[in-house]
């Protein structure tokens, strides 16, 4: 043990795996002189294409905040949750102290940055891990569903708490035979004396195992159009179902929701969601933007990898 703790995890590990299989113990820094532990995320090799030029001064400011978390808070501890497919919660204060949950929402305790500020801290995420990037992009699609689409009540309720990332939120659209056409989709809202009950299956809904609060869309029974709802983490007949084994995003919590005669009273629906048309409101505004700067902070991180 007293060796052990003396030792790198990366040599931990090197010790782990020389033993299991009976080899000598490889030192990684004799064979591979350039290699460095995977814990070291390499600095960023260049500002491309001048990108920094084109921000004002509180864009770049968000950026090296979330640079600079990332490299140092996340890139060290983050291999083992990708290999365990396991959620790093002790870290989600660490995104909390940036104050950026909620990027383009004015009001209501969020930062009501730039689209480019939001997009510019999304590239950050993932250029160290695209699995952190997901988990707070999920979360601020429920902020933005909400601030677009809730009622005044609603964005009082539960904003402020969202924006401090004491309540983590997901957005449940897709179900298992309705992805790409999820216009289409099943899961329905039927009218009951003052609320409405769910009823209906979800998939692939990120943070969706632990989130506080659940944004679902369902068909209304009575106009068939698409309604949202805000409903929360212990409502009676909701559950969600971790997806295993998945070769991608492993640190994303994906959940299979099952929705049984679930209620929700009136006050937690939507009332600014009333044909799936409204919900492209909030994909079209901003999230599908962010979805684009996902690929582009990745690229950066490979390169900076690969410059390394
Ligand atoms: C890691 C991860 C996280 C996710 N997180 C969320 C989330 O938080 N919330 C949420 O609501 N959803 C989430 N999703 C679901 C995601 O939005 C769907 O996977 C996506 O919409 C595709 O749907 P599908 O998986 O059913 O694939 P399908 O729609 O069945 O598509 C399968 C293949 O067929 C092709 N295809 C489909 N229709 C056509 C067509 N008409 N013509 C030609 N080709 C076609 C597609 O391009 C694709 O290659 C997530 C998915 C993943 C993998």
């Amino acid at each position: 043990m007293t060796v052990l703790s003396s030792l790198r995890q990366d040599e931990v590990d090197e010790n782990a795996r020389s033993s299991y299989f009976n080899l000598p113990a490889l030192d990684v820094s004799v064979a591979f002189p350039q290699a460095t532990p995977v814990s070291q995320f390499p600095p960023c090799a260049s500002d491309y294409y001048q990108f920094d030029d084109l921000l004002t001064s509180d864009e770049r400011t968000i950026r090296m905040k979330v640079r600079e978390c990332m490299e140092k808070d996340i890139a060290p501890i983050i291999t083992k949750y990708w290999e365990k497919a396991e959620f790093p919660f002790h870290v989600v204060p660490k995104f909390a102290a940036l104050h950026i949950a909620g990027g383009t929402i004015k009001g209501y305790g969020c930062p009501g940055h730039s689209i480019t500020a939001s997009a510019i801290a999304v590239a950050e995420f993932a250029r160290v891990d695209a699995s952190c990037c997901t988990f707070f992009s999920v979360h601020s699609l429920a902020m933005l569903t909400i601030a677009l689409c809730g009622s005044e009540a609603q964005k009082q309720k539960y904003l402020p708490s969202m924006a401090q990332l004491n309540t983590v939120g997901c957005w449940a659209l897709t179900e298992p035979d309705y992805g790409s056409d999820a216009s289409s989709l099943r899961t329905t809202a039927t009218k009951v004396e003052g609320g409405w009950i769910l009823e209906g299956q979800k998939r692939w809904i990120g943070n969706s195992t632990f989130a506080d609060l659940l944004i679902i869309f369902a068909r209304n029974t009575t106009t068939n159009q698409i309604n949202g709802y805000i409903v929360k983490k212990n409502a009676p007949g909701l559950t969600a179902t971790k997806i295993e084994n998945k070769i991608g995003l492993r640190i994303v919590q994906n959940g299979d929701i099952l929705l049984k005669k679930v209620f929700v009273p009136d006050e937690d629906r939507l009332t600014g969601v009333n044909s799936f048309q409204d919900t492209n409101k909030v994909f079209l505004a901003v999230s599908r933007i962010m979805v684009a700067w996902q690929p582009i902070g990745m690229s950066m991180g490979v390169y900076d990898m690969c410059y390394r």
